[in-house]
């Protein structure tokens, strides 16, 4: 098959024929129809993910269609149209069991622990308890959005952050992750205020239903604006990027008993930030991390999709062929394009 492969971290990616894959046990062959271009693959890429085992083929947004079973799987059929949460849970260690898939001890997940989705055909492992089968209506492009950003946003603004109508919403940074945070704190009733640098972003930030929006610089006040917009502070605060100045506004900007999710990933020289935690203890503040969103949670994003409150399809920005996928991964360090890029064409 033809994928895009690495052979040394910040080494530039190639498209090459590779061996197509096989079944594991319980796992599935997907053959890839849209994959989404997301900026883990590039902190993959630059070597920052200790689960990549060289060479390596990135890619971990997907949907497509089972093309191979392995042995033991049940629930699914040859032919049918899946996508699969980028965290996939073993099923069998004590958090699987207590329907926390996302943070499984043993999990797996396609374009890290294992070769991805910039590729015709992926290996999906515990398939029987990780795949989501697609609503017909739903297009490939689209679904393979819901993998990572939207899915974890939902998981962020709903399970972990309990949005309710009426509250002021924080999101800080206005990517994938973000922008899909506007979108589910909106349509749960919340007043979104949008933190980025850009203006293009906040324009988009706006377009998806914030309220209110603040374009962050240098020596800018991010959180007396926030306060400002607030009437007082955040009651629910949201790092959708992934950084230690946004993680830290993102707690000042609370108000009292107010809750902030960390959802960005921190890597790198920045995965151990300093937070303020004196007002933590004093303002009984909460920080709560999101990883990811478990398969039996997508129903009801389903369901809000399908009643049309949300709609992710807004969020798909370029359409991309697999050959013009290793430029587009390498640009996404110093550069993003508006919305979430996706290969549709192999
Ligand atoms: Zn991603
Ligand atoms: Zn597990």
């Amino acid at each position: 098959m033809k994928a895009v492969i690495f052979d040394r971290f910040f080494e530039p990616p190639e498209v090459r024929q590779v061996p197509d894959p096989t079944p594991h046990p319980g796992g599935v062959v997907v053959k890839v129809e849209a994959t989404g271009l997301c900026r883990s693959d590039w902190h993959g890429w630059m070597g920052h993910d200790s689960d990549i085992v060289l060479p390596h083929v990135p890619g971990h947004e997907l949907a497509g269609t089972i093309q191979a079973l392995g042995a033991g799987v049940t629930r699914w059929k040859l032919g049918e149209r899946v996508t699969v949460p980028f965290v996939a849970g073993c099923g069998t260690c004590p958090e699987c069991r207590s329907g926390n898939q996302q943070v499984c001890e043993h999990q797996f997940q396609p374009g890290f622990t294992a070769w991805g989705s910039f590729a015709e055909y992926v290996g999906i492992d515990f398939a029987d308890g990780n795949l989501v089968g697609l609503p017909e209506e739903l297009d490939f492009a689209t679904a393979a959005s819901l993998g990572c950003r939207f899915a974890t946003s939902f998981r962020a603004v709903v399970d972990q952050g309990r949005a309710t109508a009426g509250e002021w919403v924080a999101v800080h940074g206005c990517g994938g992750v973000g922008l899909s945070a506007i979108m589910i704190a909106t349509a749960l009733g919340a007043n979104v205020v949008a933190i980025d640098v850009k203006a293009d972003a906040l324009a988009l930030a706006r377009a998806l239903g914030a309220v209110a929006t603040i374009e962050a610089g240098a020596g800018s006040d991010v959180v007396g604006a926030v306060r400002a917009a607030t009437g007082g502070g955040a009651h629910l605060s949201i790092d959708a990027l992934g950084h230690p100045a946004t993680a830290f506004n993102s707690v000042m900007n609370l108000r009292r008993r107010g809750r902030h999710v960390q959802v960005g990933l921190l890597l790198a020289e920045h995965s151990r930030p300093a937070l303020p935690m004196d007002r933590v203890v004093g303002w009984e503040l909460e920080i709560r991390g999101s990883h990811g969103m478990q398969a039996h949670r997508y129903p009801a994003m389903l369901e809000m999709m399908r009643a049309g409150k949300l709609q992710p399809q807004k969020l798909l920005g370029k359409r991309l062929t697999l050959d013009e996928a290793p430029a587009a991964l390498m640009r996404m360090g110093t550069e993003s394009d508006p919305g979430i890029s996706v290969i549709t064409s192999f």
